[in-house]
């Protein structure tokens, strides 16, 4: 197991998207891994999201792993 205080960059908290705070919908974890997903033309066409103009932004549920996609950065909060 590593020492998480030692990843700044791979930091685990709590998200907040449009107001509301970022719930894991499986488990109900409120700690995410940020990650900012460049997409290049090709893949956004296969997955059918044009329209996230090869910006995304994924949080990876701490608890269970889940990936939530976001077409804007979420923002930190807690
Ligand atoms: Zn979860």
């Amino acid at each position: 197991m590593k020492n998480a205080t030692a990843l700044p960059s791979d930091q685990i908290t709590g998200y907040v998207v449009a107001g509301k705070p970022v719930t894991c919908p499986h488990c109900g974890g409120v700690r995410f891994h940020d990650r900012k997903t460049l997409m290049n033309t090709r893949g956004a066409t296969f997955f059918n999201l044009d329209w996230l103009n090869r910006a995304a932004f994924t949080l990876t549920c701490s608890t269970c792993s889940r990936i939530e996609w976001f077409g804007r950065e979420p923002t930190p909060g807690q």
